[in-house]
């Protein structure tokens, strides 16, 4: 049994990045602080801010430097950005964030799709940003996830053993951690168990988070079953705003709420205050008018007499 307040898993919030990336309207830049400030009000300790791309291509992210120096302003808060490339990364280095995330599809018709470069190219990037990371921020972590890696839009099929080779091959350029991504939205929670065990056979602890669609309603299955095979970071999106342009019909980030709702019902500490978390809809429903978003936990309420985890003992789960 333990029994603390300590968070037993790590929520990461991607909203601000790959929610409003992957809708058409822009919201202000102060609107996006009042929205990731909300989010850290609630609870939420390492949010992925925005990506550094070029404005023309995703004018959603123009602005993310602003946004980082305001989020570095959060205390406690890991501020995250996507970097593509190896210029993005100088841009996200010099706004000063604690963390890089590089997308690397395992998929390699979605890798030239999305970044345009072949899978062993990335490989090349993640050590070209690796090196840059260790001359001018040692201090900055870099994530390089696996995107596409239970199934592609454009390919279909994704091998495990592409799925374990990359991983292998980025933490030998010198990622700090990889994680696996649903992009498409096609994973299944035996799938999830078997790739997470094989995935950590090869890279030990630097096994990363749990990157989950709901687009065909198994977001929280699938989430579930990376917790029961020791995946303790999950990325989530308030609103389940989100998707991937090349990743047709692949809406649906895991709802943040429901699946902070989850964990807390099951007696893991997220650290989370589910109605500040709900109030956090606010600030995101006002900075984008009319643009739809998702939950059931909000729609419903939190039942009655609900005691969220952190005020009691942590189950043995
Ligand atoms: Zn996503």
């Amino acid at each position: 049994m333990r029994n603390t307040k300590t968070p037993a898993v790590l929520i990461s919030e991607v909203g601000p990045r790959d929610g409003l990336q992957s809708v058409d309207a822009v919201m202000a830049t102060a609107d996006k602080f009042k929205w990731i400030t909300a989010l850290h009000a609630a609870g939420l300790r390492e949010i992925e801010v925005g990506s550094f791309v070029p404005a023309k291509l995703l004018p959603q992210m123009a602005g993310t430097a602003d946004v980082v120096r305001h989020a570095l302003t959060l205390p406690g808060l890991t501020v995250m950005a996507l970097v593509p490339n190896l210029r993005g990364a100088q841009a996200a280095l010099a706004a000063g964030v604690h963390k890089l995330t590089i997308p690397v599809s395992a998929s390699a018709a979605h890798s030239l799709a999305n970044v345009r470069k072949t899978r062993e190219e990335m490989v090349a990037e993640v050590r070209n940003i690796v090196a840059l990371r260790n001359e001018i921020a040692p201090s900055v972590k870099i994530e390089a996830n696996m995107s596409t890696a239970f199934g592609c839009t454009i390919q279909g099929e994704v091998k495990e053993d592409d799925v374990v080779w990359l991983a292998t091959q980025v933490i030998a350029a010198g990622a700090d951690e990889s994680g696996l991504s649903d992009t498409t939205g096609m994973a299944n929670p035996a799938q999830v168990r078997r790739l997470f065990n094989k995935v950590r056979a090869a890279i030990g602890d630097k096994t990363g988070a749990a990157h989950m669609h709901n687009t065909r309603g198994l977001g929280l299955a699938n989430c579930l079953a990376a917790y029961d095979v020791g995946v303790r970071t999950f990325d989530a999106s308030l609103g389940g705003l989100g998707g991937c342009p090349y990743a047709p019909g692949a809406s649906g980030n895991v709802v943040t709420e429901d699946l902070v709702f989850m964990f807390e019902a099951m007696g893991v500490p997220t650290g989370i205050d589910i109605g500040k978390l709900i109030a956090a809809r606010a600030p995101l429903i006002a900075g984008l008018p009319g643009e739809p978003v998702y939950g059931m936990t909000p729609e419903a309420g939190l039942p009655k007499g609900f005691v969220p985890a952190r005020s009691t003992e942590a189950a043995d789960v």
